[in-house]
Formats: C-alpha cells, structure tokens, sequence
C-alpha cells in the first residue's frame, strides 16, 4: 500500500512539474530587472548589456516628483529605444505607487498609464510586473489576473523556483553598493531548477542613494556572468520555460513568504 501510495506520489509530483515546466530549466539561468526608469538605464546598463548580449527588463514608471529631470530619469523616447534594442520594458504604475492602497479601478489606472504610453510609441504591450516598494497583498494578486499580467516580481532575497513560487510572487534580491558577498553567493544557487532573479535600480542612482549600484560594480557583475557562462534573459524569456497558466492553476499563493528586499 505504501509502495503504491509512493509511486502515485511522484508521478503526481512528475505530472504537474512536466505541466508547469515547458523544458528543463538549465543551470546558471539568471534574470535581471531594472527598476524606476532612472537615466542611467539607458545611457550606462543599456549599452553594457547590448555589448554583453544578456536580456533584461525594464520596470518603468514616471517617479515623482522629478521624472521630467533628463538628468535624474530616462524620458519616453529612450525607453522606447530600450524596446527596441530587444530589452523588455514592464509595468510599474504609472507614479511608483504603493499598489496595497489601491481600489481595483486606480490601480487599472496606474497600469494603463503605463499600456497605453507604450501603445501610443509603439513599444511591445507590458505583460509583467513589479510591486512599487515591495507593496502587495492578495487584493493586488487578484487585480493582477483579472488584467491577465503574466509575471509579478517582489524582493524576499531567495531563489525562485518555478514549481513552488506562484507567478505573481516571483522573489528577487535587490543589489545596492554593499551587499556583493550575498549576490555572489545567491549566483551560486543557479542550479536544480532554481532561477536567480536581480533587482537593479540607478547606476549610478542619484536620487535613491540607498539602492546605488556604481557602474564599477555593475561591469563587474556582467563580466562574472559572461565569465562563467550564465545565460541572462528577461522576466519575459521564461515565459520559453514556464506554463504560467498551469503554475497558477497548481500553486497556491503563500504570503508567508519573505516577499520584501
Ligand atoms: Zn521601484
């Protein structure tokens, strides 16, 4: 009895991984998002990125109060140009907003600020997005499906692993000036179907000081992943692994989980 309640166990077990997973998720498979349209996504990573052939997603807004600065946040035009140099440009509200304070039509708002200011330069409709601020709660989680978005990324400082995190609950570690030691470490859990999400903000940033990333740093971070041979996509890229669909219907969203940077 035991035996044949084990075999129904893994083929189970077998099943719903051989649903969710579109294909073996390959070792060394890293994702890196950048957030808040600061100017230096488009003068510093974009061209660095290029260079290195790595994907990479772009979570935009209009930050207040100073996003029409050129000096502080990338204009429209340039995120237009990210779209087109093949990097994936997402949604993160319209002002930075904590999403958790939202009624259903603001928050709608918030996105299609963003949807339409895409659709009206012609840059690829957004399919993923981040909470502002790690703010989120399962109101936001349900928002979210009804828009029919793909991916949400939150912080929480772990590993993803596509068949116990739910979609919308996709965990990242935020990189600042001081925290190399535990990048380098959580690069090394790239392996056994884990996947390492990467949370960039300006680098330099000028106005969030506490989530700087030096551009010395940075170029060393890409160096290592070309050097060791990580394949670095966007959010959007795994969609070529993971049923998203299927992950929704079999993962039940836990929020116990450390979801903040
Ligand atoms: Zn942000």
């Amino acid at each position: 009895m035991k035996t044949i309640s084990t075999f129904l166990f893994i083929c189970t077990i077998t099943f719903c991984n051989s649903q969710i997973l579109k294909k073996q998720i390959p070792d060394k498979l890293v994702v890196l998002t950048f957030d808040d349209a600061p100017a230096s996504h488009y003068s510093i990573v974009a061209p660095l990125l290029k260079d290195y052939g790595f994907g990479a997603t772009f979570f935009v807004c209009e930050f207040p109060p100073n996003y029409k600065d050129s000096t502080l946040y990338m204009n429209w035009r340039q995120i237009k140009m990210l779209d087109k140099l093949g990097f994936e440009v997402a949604n993160h509200t319209r002002t930075h907003a904590n999403v958790t304070k939202l009624t259903q039509a603001q928050f709608n708002e918030e996105l299609e600020y963003i949807e339409n200011k895409c659709d009206s330069l012609n840059i690829l409709k957004p399919t993923n997005f981040a909470y502002p601020g790690y703010g989120l709660n399962s109101k936001v989680l349900d928002f979210l499906d009804k828009k029919r978005y793909v991916f949400a990324r939150a912080g929480g400082s772990r590993v993803y692993d596509p068949l116990i995190d739910h979609p919308y609950l996709i965990p990242s570690w935020a990189i600042d000036e001081n925290n190399k030691t535990e990048i380098m470490a959580a690069l090394d859990k790239a392996k056994k179907g884990k996947i390492i999400i990467l949370t960039f903000h300006g680098i330099p940033d000028m106005e969030h000081p506490w989530v700087n990333t030096p551009p010395r740093l940075f170029k060393e971070y890409l160096k290592y992943l070309s050097d060791h041979k990580f394949k670095v996509i966007s959010l959007k890229d795994l969609n070529n692994y993971i049923n998203t669909d299927k992950a929704k219907e079999t993962i039940v969203v836990d929020m116990n989980k450390p979801l903040k940077n």
